[in-house]
């Protein structure tokens, strides 16, 4: 009997009808031999609404609070999927996150998985009932507070459980086929991917592709957990996400295929860049600068540094980062102007970043060339260029990222045959 893991996103289980369906499936897995256990989320848009609601009440929401209030729109939903589905005569048991022994360090709203026992989980399945857990929560033992693991949180729930109960897959169900080669909305011609290494969709999702929470792809990684995302709304074969061991050891009468250069081009619009003109070349400035930014809360993506002239002695400093922190980091580095010594900064936030990944790269010459060559012929400006093992990243005006994605999924051909079906979803 296999042990499979499913994981439905607030789409999914947006409605009564929703719930129903998504129940009917969860039946049938159970029905074709298998034990299952199930991570949900909130309902369609539950978490923001609570969110909206809390800061009704007060601007700034009580941390312990908030998680207790954003954790009850996950045991919303799991308690009617269970309902739902011993409505259709099988037994369903559902649980919330400290029920089920999701064990957390005491961060409240980013609370990271410590530790998972799920012990009544094990038990419920012994006694053949399918199991439903509240996703996106957990428990801390020491303030023994609810805690929840940040927006999104439930792909991590469920990875996290087949994990621990050593599930032969983890289901991911959503609004979308897969993972795609691009953003299907923004590049009509992508196509959906069948197999992909945990390494490369590490990379995609990290480059602002949001079927996957970055965090999830992590957790699957470092515990050997193997991904299915796939379409709650139709019984395609979605995208698995492979660790590296099982990708290179395919299937009977599978032969082992040569990696494709490229897995895909992710596009993100929601970062700002800074430049810090005028920086003395000195050791130790990059150090002052960086370590302001990160006290004033900015998470750095790229960072790019002029090379100086030895006349001026002077350089200057980009880097890229959330939108919504560069406010308080520009006010950080502008109170400390004068004891760093650099002569200007500038904010700009319409930039847009494309990133090419593949793990075929590492033994690919040529592919940033082909990149920018593809860039050049569509006239678009390369601002910034940032590389790691399996992707290359660029900066761009944001108006012309759709653009520039375009040519580059066509220059890599990776341009499908028709154009991909968007459920008008969220990917999520
Ligand atoms: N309901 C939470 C959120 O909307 C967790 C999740 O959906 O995964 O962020
Ligand atoms: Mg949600």
């Amino acid at each position: 009997m296999a042990l499979i893991v499913q994981k439905f996103g607030g789409s999914s289980v947006a409605d009564a009808e929703s719930i129903k369906r998504v129940a009917k499936r969860i039946v049938e897995t159970r029905k074709a031999g298998n034990e299952v256990v199930v991570a949900v989320s909130a309902m369609g848009d539950t978490t923001d609404e609570l969110l909206d609601l809390a800061h009704e009440v007060t601007p700034i929401p009580a941390p312990r609070e908030l998680d207790m209030l954003l954790s009850s729109g996950e045991r919303i939903s799991m308690a009617l999927l269970a309902m739902a589905i011993s409505s259709m005569g099988y037994v369903a048991r559902s649980f919330t996150g400290s029920q089920a022994g999701m064990i957390t360090d005491a961060q409240h709203g980013a609370a990271r998985i410590v530790d998972v026992t799920p012990v009544r989980l094990r038990e419920a399945l012994d006694d053949g009932a399918i199991v439903i857990v509240a996703g996106f929560q957990g428990f801390n033992r020491d303030t023994r507070d609810i805690t929840t693991l940040g927006r999104g949180g439930s792909d991590t729930t469920a990875v996290a459980l087949a994990a621990a109960l050593d599930a032969d897959v983890c289901e991911i169900y959503t609004d979308v086929d897969g993972i795609f080669t691009s953003d299907p909305r923004v590049v009509p011609k992508a196509r959906k991917i069948d197999r992909i290494s945990s390494e490369e969709m590490l990379e995609l999702a990290a480059s602002g592709a949001k079927v996957l929470y970055i965090r999830a792809v992590e957790y699957a990684r470092r515990h050997g957990v193997t991904l299915h995302v796939r379409s709650s709304f139709n019984n395609n074969e979605g995208t698995l996400v492979l660790n590296d061991a099982s990708r290179n050891n395919p299937g009977a009468g599978e032969a082992p295929m040569e990696q494709p250069i490229v897995a895909g081009v992710a596009t993100d619009l929601s970062e700002a860049k800074i430049t810090v003109v005028g920086v003395p070349d000195l050791p130790g400035k990059a150090a002052e600068i960086f370590t302001i930014v990160a006290k004033s809360g900015g998470n750095v993506d790229m960072i790019v540094q002029n090379v100086s002239t030895a006349v001026s002695g002077v350089t200057d400093i980009s880097f890229t980062l959330p939108k919504p922190e560069a406010q308080q980091v520009l006010r950080a580095l502008a109170a400390e102007q004068e004891r760093v010594g650099f002569s200007a900064i500038q904010h700009d936030d319409q930039i847009g970043k494309l990133a090419l990944v593949g793990a075929g790269m590492r033994t690919n010459t040529g592919v940033s060339a082909k990149l920018f060559e593809a860039l050049s012929a569509a006239g678009i400006n390369i601002e910034m260029i940032s590389t790691s093992e399996i992707r290359i990243s660029v900066v761009t005006r944001a108006d012309t990222l759709n653009k520039a994605a375009n040519v580059v999924h066509s220059a890599f051909g990776l341009d499908g045959e028709d154009e991909a079906v968007v459920h008008g979803g969220t990917g999520r």
